[in-house]
């Protein structure tokens, strides 16, 4: 009984998830940018889709959109303010709203600071956030749409959730963030030990991400896991976090 995640590589090295509830079979479809991994997946699973749930608008995350709707006669939800531009939109999510998946309940924290619009969603018995191109595993979106103040306030509400809640991300960005993270704290040794375990699974990765095995997938971390390793979530206070935010646009490992 639960929630299941199927993660589907998707794109570069987008995550695409199908969540079933395992009581029910009813699924949903978070962030696809193609159709066909992503219906290859469903019908192996026999999921019954009947949503698509959105973090944000940008196409890596959201291109597939109106054709999976179709396809499954589901709505796209998201966050209220990208009725104009995220495609496929159906359906507006605010703060604190909710979204049943069978019967699973994601609620729904909007954190803005990638994108005006972005949201994650909450799936408190099932210990799970998926948080777009806010939170990584040990790093954070690209400020387009906000500040650092936003970036750190988006932090603050993700921090909050427990320590055992699984972080599904965005992208597969986690071994350059973790080398990243050890600048930033060279002292850090959970940091090294992870991206250690990291660099192992990473190893032999798919010349195509298309084909990449559940073994060189890093995504789920843990908050747990992110309170260790996380260099923003680790920030101090707001100018740390911009100053590493900064530091990061222009670091190559
Ligand atoms: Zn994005
Ligand atoms: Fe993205």
């Amino acid at each position: 009984m639960g929630l299941r995640v199927e993660r589907i590589p998707t794109w570069k090295d987008n995550y695409t998830y199908l969540l079933v509830c395992d009581e029910t079979g009813d699924a949903a479809v978070v962030d696809a940018p193609e159709v066909e991994p992503v219906a290859r997946r469903v019908e192996k699973t026999g999921a019954r889709v009947s949503q698509i749930l959105s973090t944000h608008h940008h196409p890596d995350h959201s291109m597939a959109n109106p054709e999976l709707a179709k396809r499954y006669s589901a709505p796209v939800l998201g966050h209220a303010s990208d009725r104009e531009r995220l495609p496929g939109f159906t359906r507006g999510l605010e703060e604190g709203d909710t979204v049943a998946v069978g019967n699973q309940v994601a609620h729904v924290l909007h954190i803005p600071a990638h994108t005006r619009g972005h949201i994650a969603y909450v799936f408190d018995d099932a210990l799970a956030v998926f948080s777009g191109d806010t939170m990584f595993a040990a790093g954070c979106g690209r400020l387009f749409e906000g500040t650092p103040a936003m970036m750190f306030a988006a932090f603050a509400k993700l921090g909050a959730l427990p320590d055992a809640t699984r972080v599904f991300c965005g992208h597969e960005y986690t071994e350059s963030n973790l080398v990243f993270a050890a600048h930033v704290e060279p002292e850090n040794l959970a940091v090294r030990r992870k991206l250690d375990r990291v660099r192992k699974m990473r190893e032999h990765a798919a010349a195509d991400w298309h084909d990449a095995t559940e073994t060189e997938m890093t995504v789920p971390s843990t908050l747990a896991e992110e309170r260790a390793t996380n260099p923003f979530l680790r920030a101090p206070d707001v100018a740390e976090l911009g100053r590493r935010r900064a530091r990061k646009d222009d670091f190559r490992g």
